[in-house]
C-alpha cells in the first residue's frame, strides 16, 4: 500500500472513539467503521428510501442504497489517488445518508415542517444521532461509537445554534474550520453520484430527454462525441456512455483541481487541513458546469409535475403521521411511547425518520384506511 499524504486521517492523528475499546484485530479502525456502518439497521433500510423516485416505482431506478455505494466508490477512487484514507472515505460515504427521511426531500421538508416547533429536523444531524444514539446492537454503548472524523464527515452541515450543543463536533462550524479532506471528497462524491445518477434514472423514467439534455454543456460534450463515434449505439447505450463519460471527467477534473489545491498550500498536517479554505473542490469551468446541470435538473426533474405529485403525497402521509402520533401517544410501537415520555416530538421524528417509503405507506394506510387493512 502507497503511504498516506502527511495531510491524510490516519490512526495516529485520529481523535478516536467516545468509549475507547480495544484496537481491531486484522482491520483498522476506520475499516471497523465502515463494518459497522454495513451491519446497522439505518444502512439496510437505504434499500427502500429513495431520492427523487419512490422505491415502488421501478426496480432499475436508485435507491439510497445504490446511492451511497456508488458515493463510497467515487469517493474511494478520489480518495486512493490523493493518497488519503480510503477507509475513513469510504465509511464517510456510506453512512452519510443514514439519517434520511421517506420520501427523499420531500420527506425531509416534511418532518422539518412539523419539527419547527421542536427544534426542527435535519437529515445530516439525524444520520449523526444514527450513529452516536438511535443504533441499538451493541452490549456496552448506545449508536456504533464511530471514530470522531468518520463522525465528523457525516455531520456536513449544521446550524450555530445545533453547533454549540454538538460539542468538540461543532466546533469547526462556530470557528470557521475544514473537516478533513477525506469529509470533503465524501461530499463531493455523493454530487457527483446524484447528479450523473439523476440524468440516468431522469431518462429512463421519460420525464426529461436527450434533446432536453443537448442545451446542457457538460452532457451536450459527451453526448456528441459517443455520437459521432458510435453513429448506430441503440439509445439507452448512448445514455450510459454519456454518463460514464461525465462521472469520468467530473472525477478526473477534482483528481487535478484538489491536488494542485493541496500543493500550492504546502499542507504538511491534518491540522493544517482544518485551517485552510476547502481544498477538494472542481476547477471554476468544472464547477460551472455541475451547476449548470443541477440548474437543469431542479428545473426539469425535481419540478415535474408527475415527481411533484408524489412528494405532495408523501408530505401528506409524513404530516399525517406526525399530527397523529402528537396527538395520540398511545399509537406509537412500545419502545417509542417510552422515548415519547421524555420528548414526543424528537421521538416521533426518530419513528418516522427510520421508516423506509413502503413503511411509511402501509403505516399511514393501517391507521387512516378505512377499507380493511391487516394491522
Ligand atoms: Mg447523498
Amino acid at each position: 500500500m502507497t503511504e498516506l499524504a502527511p495531510c491524510a486521517v490516519t490512526e495516529a492523528n485520529s481523535r478516536g472513539r467516545k468509549i475507547a475499546e480495544a484496537a481491531p484485530q486484522g482491520r483498522g479502525e476506520f475499516q471497523r467503521d465502515r463494518d459497522r456502518i454495513i451491519h446497522s439497521n439505518a444502512f439496510r433500510r437505504l434499500e427502500y428510501k429513495t431520492q427523487v423516485f419512490v422505491n415502488h416505482e421501478g426496480d432499475l431506478f436508485r435507491t439510497r442504497l445504490t446511492h451511497s455505494i456508488e458515493v463510497a466508490q467515487i469517493a474511494r477512487s478520489i480518495a486512493r489517488r490523493l493518497r488519503l484514507n480510503e477507509d475513513l472515505a469510504e465509511a464517510i460515504s456510506l453512512a452519510h445518508d443514514l439519517g434520511h427521511t421517506p420520501f427523499g426531500h420531500a420527506g425531509q421538508d416534511a418532518l422539518n415542517a412539523c419539527m419547527k416547533a421542536y427544534g426542527g429536523f435535519e437529515h445530516n444531524l439525524q444520520s449523526l444521532r444514527v450513529v452516536d444514539v438511535l443504533e441499538e446492537r451493541y452490549a456496552g454503548f448506545d449508536g456504533l461509537n464511530l471514530c470522531f472524523e468518520t463522525r465528523e464527515g457525516i455531520l456536513k452541515h449544521c446550524s450555530a445554534e445545533n453547533a454549540r450543543q454538538l460539542g468538540e463536533l461543532g466546533e469547526r462550524f462556530l470557528n470557521n474550520r475544514r473537516p478533513s479532506l477525506e469529509a470533503q471528497i465524501a461530499n463531493l462524491a455523493d454530487e457527483i453520484a446524484y447528479n450523473n445518477h439523476d440524468v440516468d434514472d431522469g431518462l429512463r423514467s421519460g420525464l426529461i430527454t436527450l434533446e432536453q439534455l443537448e442545451a446542457v454543456p457538460l452532457v451536450a460534450t459527451h453526448l456528441q462525441e459517443v455520437r459521432l463515434a458510435y453513429p448506430d449505439l441503440p439509445e439507452r447505450r448512448v445514455v450510459h456512455e454519456t454518463v460514464r463519460r461525465m462521472i469520468n471527467t467530473l472525477v478526473t477534473d477534482l483528481i487535478r483541481q484538489s491536488e494542485s489545491n493541496i500543493g500550492s498550500h504546502g499542507l504538511a498536517t491534518l491540522e493544517d487541513v482544518r485551517r485552510a479554505p476547502a481544498l477538494i473542490a472542481h476547477s471554476p469551468a468544472i464547477n460551472e458546469q455541475q451547476r449548470e446541470l443541477k440548474n437543469f435538473l431542479r428545473i426539469h426533474l425535481y419540478r415535474h409535475y408527475r415527481v411533484q405529485r408524489m412528494s405532495a403525497k408523501s408530505q401528506r402521509i409524513i404530516g399525517d403521521l406526525f399530527g397523529i402520533f402528537m396527538t395520540n401517544n398511545a399509537l406509537l410501537p412500545p419502545q417509542y411511547q417510552h422515548q415519547a415520555e421524555a420528548d414526543r416530538a424528537r421521538a416521533v421524528a426518530d419513528y418516522i425518520a427510520g421508516m423506509t417509503d413502503r413503511y411509511a405507506i402501509r403505516e399511514h394506510r393501517r391507521i387512516f384506511a378505512v377499507e380493511e387493512v391487516p394491522i
